[in-house]
């Protein structure tokens, strides 16, 4: 096969029969877990995928190949490495490869995706994505005869339709489960998904639409903090029942509340967005930091994570910028946000302040690098980044560590923030999503939130109040969106856009 010429119209059907065999376990796992593989039935539908994928992807091959054989190969050479890559994370991690997926990905910065690096993704990358890619590379391809060329794509075409009329019963089946299937059809998975990521991300890239003017009530100085949990769940809260003790510290300090809360997606970019947003909506309406910012709050923003939309304000950190004035080992993890916190309220003139910050503590897969080594309480911890190696004790002791140390930091904060004695201060803590630890065999996060688990969406709400500067309304559950109201609310701010159901406050 690699010294002789070959001819591009075998050439496509042999990388399509590869592409099948080497790139379509998990396609198929799904295929026959989700039908009666047993019945004739369910064998005729197997054989039907099985061909139907062959032809169709020998098609688009042979087409690409025809038009430009460097151009088609160096493509082949891409879907080759990118779905060695994809399978090993659909393997490794259950994800479902859809826009959303495409988009996290996308949005993910260097230093977290080198927290995935593993010998596993090593061995799929070399025996699944290289050689693959040096064989393509070393065969020779001749070209066919224009004529022959479209003789050959006519009667593949002809037979693709007469193929799909005759399975037409089976179209029911492929409908309902079109979504799970176009996630793990190599390459078409992240083809089509990222080009929808990008036209949809098109369209959101226009301007935040600006909201009516607030007004500021009165003079009172008061503070907000809304602390941005990541992937943090309810469930491993010791508040909220957990029945380990991963809370000693918020456990004693008074005025605290818990809120029953679900996050409306399953993913940063959105579950952020939610908790900056007025209402839940498909537009991008201006979020709670630019709206009082530009309405005359002193705004903080600090951060160790990424994935808000814009935020337009003078005094925004990012951990870089933060490092600067931080000694000690705690400067490696969350507590950097807190760091000189307490000096930069002080130094602000202005009468409200709306302060966020933006964690990253319980980030998968490495929980057990997102704390300081005293935090680490509960052992023995996951050390693996190919989480299902590790038992579900592991995995859950080095996540309830990220929660005990997220406690530390909550409590170190509301202690700062009760030294501020002539501020009205108020700590909102709430998760952009929860986390999947194993069960059902799912991992992290990022299934699409109509399917996704419960543990992938109850997050903490978590509300402390200095003494006598507000009273709560007696419900204890919330949403994301009670944010922006509730903030709004205690720092006495005056807007068209408010809405009194929607604050947590009296
Ligand atoms: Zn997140």
């Amino acid at each position: 096969m690699l010294k002789n010429n070959i001819k591009i119209s075998y050439f496509a059907l042999i990388i399509s029969f590869f592409n099948l065999l080497l790139y379509h376990l998990p396609f198929f796992r799904f295929v026959t877990n989700n039908l009666d593989s047993s019945s004739l039935s369910g064998i005729l539908l197997i054989g039907s995928l099985v061909l139907i994928a062959l032809v169709l992807n020998t098609f688009l091959f042979y087409i690409g190949l025809y038009i430009s054989p460097i151009v088609g190969k160096f493509l082949l050479v891409v879907f080759a490495i990118v779905n060695s890559i994809a399978v090993y994370f659909i393997n490794t991690y259950s994800v479902i490869i859809d826009k959303t997926m495409i988009g996290n990905i996308l949005n993910t910065n260097l230093e977290e995706s080198s927290s995935f690096f593993s010998f596993g993704l090593v061995m799929y990358l070399v025996l699944l994505g290289i050689i693959p890619s040096i064989l393509i590379i070393k065969t020779k391809v001749v070209r066919v005869k224009f004529k022959k060329f479209l003789i050959h794509i006519a009667l593949t075409f002809i037979f693709i339709l007469a193929f799909v009329y005759i399975n037409s019963t089976n179209w029911l089946w492929i409908d309902k489960n079109s979504k799970s299937l176009g996630a793990l059809a190599m390459p078409w998975s992240y083809v089509v998904n990222t080009s929808r990521y990008y036209i949809h991300k098109n369209q959101e890239n226009k301007q935040q639409i600006l909201l009516p003017n607030a007004k500021i009530k009165d003079t009172k100085k008061s503070i907000s903090v809304l602390v941005i949990g990541e992937s943090a769940r309810s469930k491993n809260f010791s508040l909220y029942g957990y029945e380990k003790d991963t809370n000693p510290l918020l456990a004693k300090q008074n005025n605290v509340h818990t809120y029953k809360a679900s996050s409306c997606a399953t993913y940063t970019t959105a579950g952020v967005k939610c908790i900056l947003e007025h209402k839940k909506s498909n537009e991008l309406y201006e979020i709670l930091p630019n709206y009082l910012y530009r309405n005359d709050v002193e705004v903080i923003w600090r951060t160790t994570n990424w994935g808000e939309p814009t935020v337009n304000i003078k005094n925004f950190f990012k951990r870089g910028d933060l490092e600067k004035d931080c000694e000690g080992d705690g400067c490696n993890y969350d507590e950097i946000l807190l760091n000189g916190l307490k000096e930069q309220i002080l130094a602000s003139k202005k009468d409200k302040i709306l302060l966020v910050l933006h964690t990253s503590t319980s980030h998968g897969p490495t929980y057990n690098k997102k704390y300081p080594e005293k935090f680490n309480k509960f052992t023995p911890v996951c050390e693996s980044v190919e989480l299902a190696k590790c038992t579900q004790q592991e995995l859950l002791n080095a996540y309830d560590n990220t929660i005990v140390y997220t406690d530390y930091i909550l409590s170190s904060l509301i202690d700062q923030l009760k030294q501020l004695e002539t501020y009205n201060s108020a700590m909102f803590y709430i998760s952009d999503h929860g986390e999947s630890l194993g069960e059902n065999n799912l991992y992290m996060h990022g299934i699409p939130a109509s399917i996704a688990p419960e543990e992938q969406l109850e997050i903490p709400f978590i509300v402390w109040l200095s003494d006598n500067s507000k009273e709560l309304k007696s419900n204890r559950e919330a949403s994301q969106h009670n944010v922006f109201h509730s903030v709004l609310d205690f720092l006495a701010i005056e807007s068209p856009i408010y809405d009194e159901s929607m604050s947590i406050f009296k």
